[in-house]
């Protein structure tokens, strides 16, 4: 937990990682993003096998460990199954009034999340220096390594199930439309699923019914899938025995060519991306009639701890401190994601998208970005534990380089 270890490790990764991302020379083109992931400097390697990262097996063993060696600390419980029949387990650490629950791999190919949640679930469980002990006091963190562990068997972005077993679930929606993010395949794997970061309703409650579909983007999903169902659950299960879940992270990968535009690192792919809710336009206010626990700022401030942090542990010229706002113009709305949904119901919500995907780089560039996306963790578990969140200025968060798509031309 202690920030000397984090900058230890960064230094390691530095000098392995600096020839894949050397400074970008001034590009010729205006949109310093169009990269190309075939050359120059965002080149990617392509791993299909997804090598280096842990299976689904690997990672329940490592939890199992983590819970048979952490003197009672770390408690690992099954909130459901995928559709696939694999567990679903949320590890548990901490003590303290403030929960936080941090979701990995709701895209079963996006995983530095994963390995991340691992490493900080181990220096919880067995550090004894000030900052873990102050973590655990102050904290009750609830970690879901693998939401999908059915797409990350396969590698892929969506979970596995077709929309006759939903109907058989759901007898309701007999001869209505499939909804919208159901897929009748994905990655060229040909098998139907959902993209479950678009099943979430800020309804908790929420019931399948056949006139809301297909739906829309823009609007709420409908829990169809036991694995956002598990999720759901669990939130519901916290915000009833602490009153309030207090923040929600969400860890994803983006595109591999993102280059900052700002910022002391401007011109630099980007290599953590963060985010609060997606809401459409003014902050999300045609919600608050509904939801009036929607706090954009707060939002702000959780995802502040995690950006000063990464910068903090490595200095800002670092290629692990390379974090920036992730694409959000003012009428980005997906009120059908779990960070959103979330939100609506009064949790801070983050969101973090490490560059490239799963198999985009090899195992040198994916354990730096795993460093990074650990370090983002360790610094929002000790802001939360000590308060000091709260302090921060949400405006802040406006003032971090975005990667280009804030365009002002004329
Ligand atoms: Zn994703």
């Amino acid at each position: 937990m202690s920030k000397r270890s984090a900058a230890v490790c960064g230094s390691a990764a530095l000098a392995v990682a600096l020839p894949l991302v050397a400074l970008a020379p001034a590009a010729a083109e205006p949109h310093r993003n169009a990269g190309d992931p075939a050359s120059g400097t965002c080149r990617t390697q392509d791993d299909p096998q997804a090598s280096g990262w842990s299976s689904y097996e690997e990672v329940a063993a490592e939890l199992a460990r983590l819970e048979a060696t952490s003197d009672g600390r770390v408690e690992v419980d099954v909130i459901g199954q995928s559709a696939e029949g694999r567990d679903i387990h949320a590890a548990r650490v901490g003590t303290g009034d403030r929960v936080l629950i941090v979701q990995s791999a709701v895209h079963g190919n996006e995983r530095t999340g994963t390995e991340a949640l691992l490493g900080l679930l181990n220096d919880l469980a067995t550090g004894n220096d000030p900052d873990t002990l102050r973590a655990l006091e102050g904290l009750t963190l609830v970690a879901l390594p693998i939401a999908n562990p059915d797409g990350l068997e396969l590698n892929r972005r969506t979970s596995v199930l077709s929309w006759e077993d939903v109907v058989e679930q759901y007898p309701q929606l007999e001869g209505a439309p499939t909804a919208w993010y159901h897929r009748a395949s994905n990655l060229g794997i040909d098998l139907p699923g959902f993209d479950l970061n678009r099943d979430f309703n800020p309804d908790l409650d929420y019931v399948p019914s056949p006139e809301d579909l297909p739906g829309v983007g823009t609007d709420a999903g409908f829990f169809l899938a036991p694995e956002s169902r598990a999720v759901r659950d669990l939130y519901l299960d916290l915000r009833d025995e602490f009153g309030t879940v207090d923040a929600f992270v969400d860890l994803h990968h983006m595109g591999p060519c993102n280059a900052l535009t700002g910022g002391p690192q401007d011109g630099r792919q980007i290599s953590v991306a963060l985010d609060y809710p997606p809401l459409g336009v003014d902050d999300g206010a045609a919600y608050l009639a509904e939801w009036p626990l929607l706090d954009q700022d707060a939002s702000r401030r959780h995802a502040l701890a995690v950006a000063q942090g990464i910068q903090e542990a490595y200095g800002e010229q670092s290629p692990l401190a390379a974090v920036g706002r992730y694409l959000h113009p003012d009428e980005r709305e997906f009120a059908g994601q779990g960070r959103s949904a979330f939100a609506l119901n009064g949790t801070a919500t983050v969101l973090f998208e490490v560059r490239g995907q799963s198999h985009s780089f090899g195992q040198k560039m994916g354990g730096m970005l795993t460093q990074s996306v650990q370090t983002g963790l360790e610094s929002l578990v000790d802001s939360m534990a000590t308060g000091a969140v709260d302090t921060l200025d949400g405006d802040d968060f406006f003032d971090m380089p975005d990667y280009g798509w804030d365009t002002t031309a004329d």
